[in-house]
């Protein structure tokens, strides 16, 4: 087959693909550890990792040989039958996290999509709420996923304009408030309280310390429901197994993705106790891929990489000196505004407004220097690499961004 330039396939995607992203310009062939290859052979450190799938690194060979063992001897049962890759995962996962019970999904989207009703379930026949009238507390500038009911508690009207009309039963409050989760809990009807530990997609926004907790304590003092979206900040990314840890909270809901996998195939799962898990009952949920036997084996693979490999502490620890070293350009470039993240889950604010191009042409930038990553919400750069990554290597992006925020600095 003929080999196919950058160029060509941008207007491949361009001519044929659906318009609803907005990529960087470069064309990615081939991955390994923190570092890929566009399909003219130039390397790049990933700083997005699949926005925190690829916490593994690219292509992480124990997972790979995981994933394709196992499509060669069963790929798909369905959940009409058992195999005998769930039972070892699911038993695997919950002494990992410290639940009783998984529920295995395959999309971030649909993990919530799962907690959300189990939240509901458990509120009319647990917690005793009226029919139809319970109600979930999320924050505003959220990013739970993109199905339409996600997308109702959403406070960013692109991702929600003309898909409506949309379902009741969610309350936005501002994140990081701890008066108004407490005034939202006044209602009888609240079912649970549904938060990103580190709102990752509205720009990292690392709420206070201690937030987590109280938010926690609010929850139990009012019988609702704590469920943690832990699908960006989960699994190493924010220097612990869990972002929660960082605050000693157990969720009584958690859900997963992304990383669940290393970025190999869609894995994702809702994790809960049996008081909560058990409110569902056969026939009530699923997905013909949910649990499959792929899934199962390379989720116990990538979830193995992360002990083995201990990449929660080389996250904190790379972390640590990522932002210390940004924070001196920040201090050297009127150009950057702020640095702010926990773990290997960063954001760089440029001093400009949102609705200028400079964060998105200093990422266009970063890239012809050698880094990619992607602006969100106009003027802040996320930078999360894979977590394989060393200390060599993260100073060696700090100086690409020197080199790449100099040019822009007037
Ligand atoms: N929840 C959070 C916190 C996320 O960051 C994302 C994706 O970025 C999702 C859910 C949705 O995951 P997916 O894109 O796999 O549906």
């Amino acid at each position: 087959m003929e080999k196919l330039s950058s160029e060509q396939l941008m207007q491949m995607e361009d001519k044929y693909g659906a318009h609803n992203y907005h990529p960087l310009p470069v064309v990615l062939a081939r991955g390994e550890g923190v570092h890929v290859w566009d399909v003219e052979g130039k390397k790049y450190y990933d700083f997005l990792s699949a926005y925190s799938a690829v916490n593994q690194g690219h292509c992480h060979p124990k997972i790979v040989n995981a994933l394709v063992d196992q499509s060669k001897t069963l790929a798909l049962t369905s959940r009409a039958f058992y195999n005998d890759s769930l039972g070892p995962y699911e038993k695997f996962a919950t002494e990992f996290f410290g639940f009783d019970k998984l529920l295995p999904m395959n999309t971030g989207a649909e993990a919530v999509e799962t907690a959300i009703k189990l939240c509901r379930k458990w509120a009319y026949e647990v917690k005793g709420v009226e029919k139809n009238k319970a109600k979930i507390v999320v924050c505003e500038k959220n990013f739970h996923g993109r199905t339409t009911t996600i997308v109702s508690f959403s406070s960013d009207s692109g991702s929600k304009e003309n898909f409506g009309p949309f379902p009741d039963g969610f309350e936005a409050i501002p994140y990081n408030d701890l008066d108004a989760l407490e005034k939202a809990m006044d209602d009888p009807n609240i079912a649970g309280f549904m938060v990103e530990p580190i709102q990752g997609e509205a720009g990292v926004f690392v709420p206070d310390d201690g937030y987590l907790k109280a938010a926690y304590e609010i929850c139990k003092k009012n019988n609702a429901l704590f469920i943690a979206d832990e699908v960006q900040t989960g699994i190493a990314r924010t220097g612990k197994l869990l972002a929660c840890d960082h605050e000693g909270v157990k969720p009584d809901v958690l859900i997963l993705g992304k990383a669940m996998s290393g970025g190999a195939y869609p894995v994702s799962a809702v994790l809960a106790n049996d008081d909560i898990m058990m409110v569902i009952k056969p026939g009530q949920h699923g997905s013909t891929f949910g649990g499959n036997p792929v899934a199962g084996k390379v989720a116990i693979a990538a979830l193995e990489v992360v002990r083995d490999e201990k990449l929660a502490q080389n996250a904190q620890e790379l972390g640590e000196l990522f932002r210390a070293e940004v924070q001196k350009l920040v201090d050297k470039y009127n150009i950057l505004k702020l640095v702010r993240g926990k773990g290997l889950l960063n954001a760089l604010v440029v001093n400009d407004s949102p609705e200028s191009k400079t964060a998105w042409n200093m990422c266009v930038k970063l890239k012809d220097n050698g880094m990619l990553a992607k602006p969100t919400h106009g003027n802040i750069i996320r930078f999360a690499p894979p977590l394989v990554m060393n200390k060599e290597q993260i100073l060696d992006c700090v100086s690409i961004i020197d080199k790449t925020v100099a040019e822009f600095e007037k």
